[in-house]
């Protein structure tokens, strides 16, 4: 039941950072980067406010921690509405949806994180929702059965997704905005460490430091932010609260961030590919077997900084580990005309095992939040 999931703000809180963190940019206009986007909300925002209608459908993409949740709080400040939040995976019943629906007032934003994840039962009720405001629901069954068309009050579906490929086109062409969001250059991210250093009260941290970080951050911000936040730890406890390039070397070291900011489980898929698959092509699921990991962490987390920096390349016969990536994990490259290895047969003998599938269990989905977030 819809009802026994209903949670409060708080525990919004301790799951992800909420919307009312002082980290979070208040405002639109404060937020820094995805320029194309901000200018592309912004026009239709105006818009629709003078003309008194909901903000467009819109379904944000791309790698996580870039900010796609932070958008969505934001178009409710500026619709001057509340959002609410809701997972894809954890609507797991029509019911669950109807409900959170029928809650929505006027123009109110319903945020739903990993859409692609949302079961198909509870995908079609979001279609006449989205298009015409209103749900049909079933009620009785049998000779009985009814069919009765509740009306919703016009509001904003804002879907995010590590994974816009796996959405049906239906629900796809449903948004009047979709964005890829990409990752930050340097220069963004040491613009949101400036504004974390001033909220955090962090004082004299020379710009040198900040760029150090920033280059460490896999042009991700909430990376960024979490790097700031360990650095400013170790800076109290080893060096009285003294800043500068060498302490962010020394603690980013000692979190295992290299100086690309690649961390350990980039490293070891490399070193997999690089060592065990010599170089590649070798499939996603071979690897994440080799390092008993969930092919869908490496492909939504690991892997989409590792295309972006040249590390990898995604070819029609597997992953293939580039030569400046080789020379990063110190392995030979792969050959050019390399045959694909199909899992387990041409690295392990015959009588050796097999690689197994990976049994690694999906983080359990966060709960739907029925009250209003603060923003
Ligand atoms: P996603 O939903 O894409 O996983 P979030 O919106 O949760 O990412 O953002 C992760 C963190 O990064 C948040 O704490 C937010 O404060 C910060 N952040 C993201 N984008 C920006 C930005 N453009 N400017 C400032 N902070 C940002």
């Amino acid at each position: 039941m819809a009802k026994q999931r209903i949670v409060d703000a708080q525990v919004q809180r301790a799951d992800k950072r909420p919307a009312g963190s002082p980290l979070r940019p208040r405002r639109l206009s404060e937020y820094v980067g995805q320029r194309d986007l901000i200018e592309k909300l912004s026009i239709t925002l105006q818009a629709v406010c003078e003309r008194g209608e909901p903000m467009e459908h819109i379904l944000l993409h791309g790698p996580p921690g870039l900010g796609k949740t932070t958008v969505a709080h934001l178009i409710a400040v500026e619709m001057g509405t509340r959002a609410y939040s809701a997972s894809g995976p954890a609507l797991t019943k029509a019911g669950d949806l109807i409900g959170t629906l029928t809650r929505l007032q006027q123009h109110d934003v319903l945020f739903i994180d990993e859409i692609h994840r949302l079961p198909p039962a509870v995908e079609e009720y979001i279609y006449p929702a989205m298009e015409d405001f209103k749900i049909d629901i079933t009620v009785d069954s049998g000779r009985h059965a009814k069919v009765i068309t509740m009306a919703l009050r016009p509001f904003t579906l804002i879907g995010a997704t590590t994974r816009a490929g796996l959405l049906s086109g239906a629900l796809r062409n449903r948004f009047g905005i979709s964005h890829h969001l990409r990752f930050y250059p340097q220069e963004d991210l040491v613009a949101i460490l400036r504004r974390a250093t001033e909220v955090l009260a962090i004082d004299e941290i020379p710009i040198s430091a900040l760029r150090v970080i920033a280059a460490r951050s896999r042009g991700t911000p909430r990376v960024t932010l979490r790097l700031l936040r360990r650095v400013r730890d170790f800076a109290h406890v080893r060096a009285g609260g003294r800043i500068d390039e060498q302490i962010v070397g020394e603690a980013l070291a000692l979190e295992g961030v290299d100086e690309l900011g690649l961390d350990e489980l980039d490293r070891s898929y490399l070193r997999t590919l690089g060592q065990t698959y010599h170089g590649g092509p070798v499939g996603l699921e071979a690897i994440a077997a080799t390092l008993a990991e969930d092919p869908g962490t490496l492909e939504d987390v690991v892997e989409p900084y590792l295309l972006q920096i040249g590390f990898l390349a995604r070819t029609r016969q597997g992953r293939r580990l580039t030569p400046a990536a080789a020379k990063h994990v110190r392995c030979s490259p792969p050959p050019p005309d390399a045959e694909p290895h199909r899992s387990g047969e041409s690295l392990f003998g015959p009588n050796s095992p097999r690689p197994q599938p990976a049994v690694v269990a999906r983080p359990r989905p966060a709960p739907i939040i029925h009250g209003p977030v603060e923003s």
